[in-house]
């Protein structure tokens, strides 16, 4: 589960936008930001000229438990211009923070709320006998399921804080 938020300030009035893993974006655990209004959940201003129908991605990475920003426009002759907290992303992926600051064109957005919240299920290991997702605390255990001996080293999912 996931809430994050964006602002920036649009033609001198200051915007917002929340988008939680509930919400219906365009694709699931992925935040499109630009100029079209039919690609993008973060639509920036159509005569921003500097910002590219289709700039960036952020995206939830379910196994590393954080955001990721990637710059669409990469693989063209001149990419357009992303930087993230002063640094340029053109091919590569950065790590999205609380206060981190990505800038669009003559568009800064900042992060002003990042929730990462782990919810019991979402961690945990997957008996390898009825495939149910099992909290830690069985580990070395038997399923509460099925009763199938689960020992330390099976296939774990999510991203544990203890491994
Ligand atoms: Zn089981």
């Amino acid at each position: 589960m996931y809430k994050i938020t964006l602002e920036w300030t649009e033609e001198g009035r200051t915007r917002s936008q929340t988008i939680s893993d509930t919400d219906n974006t365009q694709e699931v655990g992925k935040i499109f930001i630009g100029r079209d209004e039919k690609k993008c959940d973060i639509v920036l201003p159509v005569g921003e000229k500097t910002i590219s129908r289709l700039h960036v991605v952020i995206f939830y990475d379910f196994e590393q438990n954080c955001f990721f920003l990637k710059n669409l426009t990469s693989d063209r002759p001149q990419p357009n211009r992303v930087i993230v907290d002063g640094k340029t992303i053109i091919s590569q992926q950065t790590n999205i923070s609380l206060e981190s600051v990505i800038q669009l064109g003559t568009i800064s957005l900042r992060i002003t709320q990042l929730e990462i919240i782990q919810s019991q299920e979402s961690y945990g290991v997957e008996c390898p006998n009825c495939h149910r997702h099992i909290p830690f605390d069985y580990l070395g255990d038997f399923c509460p399921y099925c009763g199938f001996s689960l020992q330390a080293g099976r296939t774990t999912f999510g991203t544990p804080d203890q491994n």
